[in-house]
């Protein structure tokens, strides 16, 4: 037995090393980056030595990372991929398809969600991805947890051959504990054995039965999860008017708070304990436990982090005499992360004083704080793009007026930019959609149509809006910021180094002589301010790439060269 402090994520990535990975892909995405590290960095440091050391690799995005990881599990041996919740509706497509084909060497989804957006541009919640797909989703609570159930996952993927999610949050992804690794347990990999062909030729005669097939699995994936330890079920026939259910880190909230709450029930119910509780730690839906528990109780308090999953299909499957209360009956709140304060509200509890009090304090504190949005590095190559963009934008405003002129950006550090006092930027949507706002924006007759978009999200989903604007001769004009690095999740490299963009655009079939490449600086501000304008004026495609590097990539850089 190995003790160790891991994050959350690191501790998944070891238990899927320890549970025979052969290979893992992902695309970088908050909080979701650190499990490919720890993978990368067990390939950088190991493959020379050992060339069975499992494969990691970052990809173009998400899509290309589960394709690369069906094909691992196509081969027979088990992949994983990784990706924050909004990248999975980039996967979205490969993954729904993926549930139909029959999983041969165990796949793991590994999701990031992000209640409360601490990065992210939205807080939607992977289980419901889980339920779209008919696919299990386990959900770990605690860093051990994370570890054990790579294993599991693993099992049930090649016993019932289907994909599974692993549900993430921040606040799991982003802490530490101690982890027990049982190094008796490690297995091997799987050897090279591949899968039938029939179950992976998606053509409609073929997928229809694997469609059926998949809906007949459905009761032995309920039953494995009834029986599953990860969905315990403690019950207690005398609390009639309450049951709780968890999911996720609620659990640990409400157990946090468990010592007030025995006090509370006893005080309130004299003898007759707390009320029966169900944790659910795996999807889908463990039928049997939640028919137990609505027959002991009239009320069902859904404690989860996340959108209100469970309550929702608690609601669906319960008898209609059972109330279900939780976020959508205001108990709780919809929005944001839970902590165990607001759970202590939802169970009745008084606050709890001396948190509470700290909590105050605290708030009253940063109440009177000035306000610190993230903002760009100091010198940041973005602020001398920007800049040069501003100028030009106005001059374009004062000839052709304000509606006539747009910048659309994209995710990336660069969409700081889009905020004071830059305020560059007028749409931020999701990864890729920059250069496909300009497009749009230019055929509605937006004169001077600009999208604004970084290195590594360009080859993640902007280079095919690239192409539409060249098949359709749209007037728009695309500034690559090109820092030569996936920045703002912590210097991952960039899929193609910063000299193949030109060529890489050319071959798009943009015209060469509106390709122009900048260096971008403050000497150069007012230069590039007119290259900028020139090319806003010409009525095609161009493509105006503004290089520096990120100084924390040159930091990093530096800092390697001197070792
Ligand atoms: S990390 Fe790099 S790209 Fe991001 S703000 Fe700082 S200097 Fe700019």
């Amino acid at each position: 037995m190995k003790d160790m402090v891991l994050l959350g994520d690191e501790a998944f990535a070891l238990g899927t090393l320890h549970a025979g990975l052969s290979a893992g892909f992902g695309y970088p995405g908050t909080p979701s980056t650190e499990i490919m590290e720890y993978l990368i960095d067990n390939y950088e440091r190991n493959r020379a030595k050992d060339a069975q050391t499992p494969v990691a690799q970052w990809c173009s995005n998400e899509k290309t990372a589960l394709e690369a990881a069906l094909g691992v599990s196509f081969a027979g041996r088990r992949a994983v991929v990784t990706m924050k919740h909004v990248g999975l509706n980039v996967a979205a497509d490969p993954f729904m398809n993926a549930a139909l084909c029959g999983i041969k060497g165990g796949l793991i989804i590994a999701v990031a969600d992000d209640p409360s957006m601490h990065s992210s541009q939205g807080e939607q919640d992977s289980r419901f991805y889980a339920d779209f797909a008919m696919v299990p989703c386990f959900e770990p609570t605690t860093q051990q947890e994370a570890y054990e159930m790579a294993f599991e996952a693993f099992d049930v993927s090649e016993k019932y051959h289907v994909p599974v999610i692993m549900r993430f949050v921040t606040r799991l992804s982003h802490s530490r504990a101690v982890i027990h690794a049982d190094e008796t347990k490690i297995r091997a990999q799987n050897k090279l054995e591949k899968a039938d062909r029939k179950e992976w030729m998606l053509l409609p005669a073929l997928a229809r039965k694997n469609y059926e097939r998949m809906i007949a699995k459905q009761d032995e994936l309920v039953a494995y999860t009834t029986a599953s330890k990860r969905n315990p079920l403690v019950l207690n026939p005398k609390r009639k008017d309450l049951a709780i259910v968890t999911g996720g880190l609620g659990r640990n909230y409400f157990l946090e708070n468990l010592e007030d709450y025995k006090a509370f029930s006893e005080k309130k119910f004299p003898g007759l304990g707390i009320p029966s509780t169900l944790h659910i730690g795996t999807l889908p839906l463990p039928l049997d436990s939640l028919k137990k528990l609505a027959d002991t109780a009239e009320t069902i308090l859904v404690i989860e982090e996340g959108q209100p999953f469970l309550e929702k299909q608690l609601r669906g499957v319960l008898p209609q005499k059972t109330k279900v209360v939780g976020k959508f009956t205001g108990l709780l709140p919809r929005a944001g992360e839970l902590n165990p304060d607001l759970v202590r509200k939802a169970l009745g509890l008084e606050p709890n004083k001396t948190v509470l009090s700290e909590t105050a304090a605290v708030a009253d504190f940063c109440a009177n704080l000035p306000g610190r949005p993230p903002q760009l590095c100091n010198g940041c190559p973005h602020m001398d793009s920007y800049t040069s963009l501003n100028n030009a934008v106005a001059a374009l405003v004062e000839k052709a007026g304000k509606d006539n002129v747009t910048v659309n950006a994209d995710i990336g550090c660069y969409a700081l930019g889009g905020a004071a006092p830059l305020n560059a930027a007028e749409s931020i949507v999701c990864m890729g959609a920059s250069i496909g706002m300009a497009r749009g924006a230019s055929q509605a007759g937006v004169k001077y149509s600009f999208g604004v978009i970084g290195d590594s999200t360009f080859l993640h989903s902007g280079i095919t809006n690239l192409v539409d604007c060249v098949a359709t001769k749209t007037p728009v004009t695309v500034i690559l910021l090109d820092n030569t690095i996936v920045a703002m999740t912590g210097c991952q490299p960039t899929m193609l180094p910063s000299s193949q963009f030109e060529p890489l655009i050319k071959g798009l079939g943009v015209e060469p002589e509106h390709i122009r490449v900048l260096a971008t600086n403050p000497a150069n501000r007012e230069a590039n301010t007119k290259v900028l304008i020139e090319e806003a004026e010409y009525r095609g495609v161009s493509v105006v790439i503004m290089v520096r590097e990120c100084l924390e990539a040159f930091r990093i850089r530096n800092k390697k060269a001197k070792k």
